[in-house]
């Protein structure tokens, strides 16, 4: 009827208001989330599957803001991406996660491993390169302890300059992880194509493999593969023993999940590292 057309039309129109209003108040509070000193880089740590030592970490920002509290990245980042604050925002993370990492491989481990997340705007950003050379030179990391993990949305525009950019990382010995393996549709011919040196096997792929044989022979075959081009392979979402086990089994060489630990900040990180070094 009219009436119920009218209604549905009104309820749409408010959904999207408020969808709107929400994302308007999330970017405001984002642009000062820097000077407020808001956002936190919490840490997970990423293990070897063989014998279950930490071997290095994703730093993974958190943001808790004074109006709207606790916002999630999955919410903020597209945010920040579309709004060019992924820059500034991007090289806090850099800053923050390098600094740690420095630290922890003159405490504990020399070849600690720091794993950053780069968002397509910030891959493309012509200091990009800049800023991450000056940043590993400033806290004395070897570039082969940093791992820049992109999804395909970083290689979707076929532009030139991002292949020069794979190659120019490439060539300062920075690797690259392939993020989210599995979900898009183009992961194979961008394996082919660039210079990867890890592949990160999605977690709703991981999810399952203990009760859905398909899911357990994608996943053996992700493995195979990122072996047989000489890849490392990480499993994400690991958060099952019986999980750990099968990943184990099929020789996947990295996990990452609950089982082992949330992303926690700092200090907590550090106590983590302390735990496993003490004799
Ligand atoms: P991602 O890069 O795929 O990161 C993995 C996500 O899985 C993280 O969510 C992590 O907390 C979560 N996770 C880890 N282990 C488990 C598990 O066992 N089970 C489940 N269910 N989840 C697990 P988070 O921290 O909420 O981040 C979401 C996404 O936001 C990230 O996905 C990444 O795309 C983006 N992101 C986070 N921090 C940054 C950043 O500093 N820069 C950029 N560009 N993106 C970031
Ligand atoms: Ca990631
Ligand atoms: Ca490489
Ligand atoms: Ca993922």
């Amino acid at each position: 009827s009219k009436e119920l057309g009218r209604n549905t039309y009104n309820f749409f129109t408010m959904q999207m208001n408020q969808d709107m209003n929400r994302r308007l108040q999330v970017e405001e509070q984002l642009r000062s989330a820097l000077q407020r000193q808001e956002l936190e880089v919490y840490f997970q740590p990423l293990v070897d599957i063989r014998d279950r030592k930490t071997i290095g970490a994703e730093a993974l920002l958190r943001w808790d803001n004074v109006k709207l509290g606790k916002v999630t990245p999955d919410e903020f980042i597209p945010i920040a991406e579309q709004t060019g604050l992924i820059v500034p925002i991007g090289r806090f993370v850099m800053e923050q996660a390098f600094t740690a990492a420095a630290q922890w491989q003159k405490n504990y481990q020399n070849n600690f491993r720091i794993a950053i997340n780069v968002s397509p705007k910030q891959f493309r950003d012509s200091a990009f390169i800049e800023v991450l050379t000056q940043l590993l030179q400033e806290h004395q990391l070897a570039s082969h302890c940093v791992e820049l993990e992109i999804t395909e949305g970083v290689l979707l525009s076929g532009d030139p300059v991002i292949a020069q950019t794979l190659s120019e990382l490439n060539n300062i010995g920075v690797s690259i992880s392939m993020d989210d393996f599995g979900t898009g549709y183009s992961s194979l011919s961008y394996l082919r194509s660039y210079p990867f040196d890890t592949v990160k096997v999605d977690k709703s792929f991981i999810n399952d493999i203990t009760v859905d044989p398909g899911d357990l022979e994608l996943v053996g075959a992700a493995i195979a593969m990122g072996h047989g081009l000489n890849l490392n392979v990480i499993a994400e979402g690991v958060e099952t023993e019986e999980q750990y086990q099968l990943l184990n089994a099929l020789k996947c060489n990295y996990g990452q999940g609950y089982l082992f630990s949330r992303p926690v900040p700092l200090e907590e990180f550090e106590q983590i590292l302390q735990r496993e070094h003490q004799t």
